[in-house]
């Protein structure tokens, strides 16, 4: 089939209003819960170097070799739509010197981008939110950003999320690891898949990430991640599971959970959920202290996650709008002028209320049976007769219906007591 020239690029949806409502809110229950734990928010371009992401997530890593948006700008230089925030974060971090004013407990949210199948729960254009410290090299910080992640689902009304943990080490621990698997994989070589095979001869940590049954089958009889541990490492990582059991935050350790970024040291985790079928990773971070100085600046630890909205919001109990409060209704060319006015002195005598008017053509039957479809409380109807007699005519929508009429110069006050009366009634009718 041909495809529409016009029409959307494929994996990059339209976020229409029933669902922007939806993820207003989760940005602004993640808002309040990161406000309240002392994170700050950072805002951070879409568009970084190239070069940025190449170094800080990893030359064999899928993002990299196979899912970046590159472009070369009109200046010659090599961009990249920004597959991920980490990078962009700890660059502003080194470029406005975050780290010589303390620990910095940063959050962002926005659109990534990555060049990958689309599916369910797996789009182009996908959004996070995640969360990065800057400055704290010891467990006690793991242990509060899954603190802060699993505070984030109560606060959302989330259930049935599992935690799984694990430890990578130092780099040199890794480096070692590496040549174990190495060794160990090398006589198995010609039954890998080819991606594996691959794997293998350029990073073969990969190989524990991989979904094929061969690998995972010849996974089960491999030297452990963990038995390549020092003791400083291992220390770590018994008090990152001490801290995290103190927490009350139930997890499982999984030896064979590697991030697909090469930044991560030491503590990886990632939560899913059996309820979203395939593309069940919901967030998923770590820590990474060697990152800030690869990439150019004085050696900082760091700990850090990141979420998808888009499978957060299919887990999380649908929002729906309540409804406007009051929907003015003109009647006739002559109230048309008086219900703007009436609607101006509303939104400034009432903050806070929503208060909606109904214009254009049509019968007032037509625009009261509108105001029923969008969950409109009351009409507040403006026609020659309510114009004569210096009123307006109030139709309570919901519950116990009654029409009012009521002077002017008081609707406000009859609005502020009408709220109280009618919304216990609303919230039974829904
Ligand atoms: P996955 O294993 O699903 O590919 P990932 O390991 O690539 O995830 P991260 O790079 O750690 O994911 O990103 C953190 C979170 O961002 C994921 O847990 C997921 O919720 C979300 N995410 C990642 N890639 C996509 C995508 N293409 N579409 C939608 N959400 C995504
Ligand atoms: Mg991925």
């Amino acid at each position: 089939m041909k495809r529409n020239p016009l029409a959307h690029v494929r994996g990059m949806n339209d976020l229409l209003p029933d669902e922007t409502f939806h993820w207003q809110k989760i940005e602004s229950v993640a808002r309040d819960v990161f406000h309240r734990a002392g994170y700050r928010e950072i805002r951070l371009p879409l568009v970084e170097e190239a070069a940025l992401f190449i170094r800080s997530i990893g030359e064999v890593t899928d993002i990299v070799e196979k899912e970046m948006y590159l472009f070369d700008d009109r200046n010659g230089d090599r961009l990249a739509l920004r597959p991920e925030a980490t990078a962009g974060c700890v660059r502003a971090v080194i470029e406005h010197h975050l780290g010589r004013e303390g620990v910095q407990r940063l959050w962002y949210t926005g659109p990534m981008f990555r060049h990958e199948r689309p599916q369910k729960g797996r789009q182009r254009q996908f959004h996070q939110i995640g969360v990065e410290v800057f400055g704290i090299s010891t467990p006690d910080l793991e242990a509060e950003l899954l603190l802060l992640t699993d505070e984030l689902w109560t606060a959302l009304g989330l259930t049935g999320l599992t935690l799984e943990i694990n430890t990578l080490g130092t780099t040199d621990e890794r480096s070692h690891y590496r040549e174990v698997l190495l060794d160990y994989f090398t006589p198995h070589r010609g039954e890998l898949e080819p991606d594996d095979a691959r794997r293998l001869d350029r990073n073969p940590l990969r190989l524990l990430d991989s979904k094929s049954e061969r690998t995972r089958a010849l996974l089960e009889g491999a030297p452990r991640l963990i038995d390549s541990l020092g003791p400083d490492s291992r220390a770590h990582w018994e008090r990152v599971l001490e801290l995290v059991t103190a927490t009350g935050v139930s997890f499982r350790v999984n030896p064979t959970l590697v991030r697909g970024l090469d930044y991560y040291t030491q503590t990886v985790f990632e939560w899913t959920s059996p309820a979203l079928g395939a593309q069940s990773a919901v967030c998923s971070g770590g820590r990474y202290d060697n990152l800030v100085e690869h990439l150019g600046g004085s050696p900082l630890p760091a700990v850090g996650w990141a979420l998808g909205i888009e499978r957060l919001a299919a887990l999380v109990p649908a929002h729906r709008p309540k409804g406007p409060d009051a929907v003015v209704i003109p009647v006739g060319a002559r109230a048309e002028a008086v219900c703007l006015a009436l609607l101006r002195d509303l939104h400034r005598l009432l903050p806070g209320r929503q208060i909606e008017s109904s214009l254009g053509a049509g019968s007032l039957k037509a625009r009261l049976k509108q105001a029923d479809r969008t969950g409109a409380r009351r009409a507040v109807i403006v026609g020659e007769d309510e114009l004569m007699r210096g009123v307006v005519q109030v139709k309570t929508l919901v519950g116990e219906r009654r029409t009012d009429f009521v002077p002017r110069a008081e609707l406000v006050e009859y609005l502020v007591g009408a709220a109280g009366r009618a919304d216990s009634s609303v919230e039974d009718r829904r």
